[in-house]
């Protein structure tokens, strides 16, 4: 294991923008050993003043949408602006393989060599919810370290996107076009989660798709009721390949942030994330508090194998092993 620095050399670091510290306090916050709990606490409170100040773009759509691809190129079109860029990228690690989706090729190799781009892949184990929880920290070190744009981007494939949507400001669904819904894997549920849907390589052929497909998402989207913030879901097509439609989405999410600071949505929306944090990080911590403990890892095989002899009722079960902890 790296050598810890002190909580100081930490700050100092992220604050000047010095990368190489951003990463190792980005490992710490990420770190499962208990002694570095208190540091990696230390140093997100101090940052927290600093941190909060970037746009949180959560980008989502199945694997081969063209997600890398998109982030690569809108990244670039950000860091021409003189604006400084982090993608954060939740990449769960395939259970059946044991692999992981995003880990076999090289992603965003341009824009991973921009100066003003920062790119970190969190992988994700077994514990989606605690992943969120470090990509949440992690975007507020990214905010200390100047970054004005983050990005967090998830497979469309699970539950991930639910997740991401609680920590951005901004949500944007990548679709393919001349594939139906159903065949996209996505569910009605992350289409109504999104602030945009960008049909992707709306290039060569694939004009007419694209823009057929536009149309019908428009319509599709126009039968959700009108959410609380009083936007509606935009439809825009790109091509990431031609560098097309970049600039309009750059321009949509600007024009979004500006209507929510006016109404007062940005801030509602980000102080409710923030109460959901807490929820979520409860929840969490007493899970882990209750299968952490000695008496309840001893129990769990004789209560287990009671349930499955039908000696024993489920809720039963739980009881007891709850009564250990008193
Ligand atoms: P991801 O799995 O969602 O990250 O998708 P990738 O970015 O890896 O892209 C999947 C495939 O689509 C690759 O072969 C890309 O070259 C291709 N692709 C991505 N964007 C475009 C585009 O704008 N136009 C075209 N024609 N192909 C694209």
């Amino acid at each position: 294991m790296q050598k810890r620095l002190s909580a100081n050399e930490y700050i100092q670091g992220i604050l000047s923008g010095n990368r190489v510290i951003l990463s190792r306090a980005i490992t710490l916050v990420e770190s499962q050993l208990s002694q570095d709990k208190n540091l990696a606490q230390e140093v997100l409170e101090k940052i927290l003043p600093f941190s909060g100040k970037s746009i949180r773009i959560g980008i989502t759509g199945v694997p081969g949408v063209g997600k890398s691809t998109f982030i690569e190129a809108f990244g670039k079109h950000i860091t021409s602006q003189n604006k400084k860029i982090a993608v954060l990228a939740i990449d769960p690690s395939s259970q059946r393989t044991g692999g992981s989706i995003m880990g076999d090729k090289t992603r965003m190799e341009e824009l991973s060599h921009e100066s003003n781009a920062y790119i970190r892949p969190s992988p994700s184990g077994n514990s989606l919810g605690g992943v969120a929880n470090k990509t949440r920290e992690t975007m507020l070190l990214c905010e200390a370290a100047g970054f004005e744009v983050i990005i967090v981007e998830t497979v469309g494939v699970g539950q991930s996107e639910t997740i991401v949507k609680g920590m951005v400001d901004f949500f944007l669904l990548l679709m393919l076009s001349g594939a139906g819904d159903e065949l996209q894997g996505i569910k009605r549920g992350i289409m109504e989660m999104a602030d945009a849907v960008v049909i992707t390589k709306t290039d060569g052929d694939n004009i007419q798709k694209a823009k057929n497909a536009r149309m019908e998402y428009i319509h599709a989207l126009h039968l959700y009721p009108p959410s609380q913030n009083n936007w509606y879901p935009q439809v825009l097509t790109c091509s990431a390949l031609e560098k097309t439609g970049l600039f309009e989405i750059w321009e949509m999410i600007i024009d979004f942030q500006k209507k929510m600071l006016a109404n007062g949505f940005w801030q509602r929306n980000r102080q409710e994330q923030n109460l959901e944090w807490m929820y979520a990080f409860i929840k969490q911590t007493l899970t882990a508090q209750f299968f952490d403990n000695q008496l309840v890892k001893n129990n769990i095989p004789l209560i287990e194998a009671k349930i499955l002899a039908g000696e024993l009722l489920p809720i039963q079960a739980a009881n007891t092993l709850f009564k250990l902890l008193n």
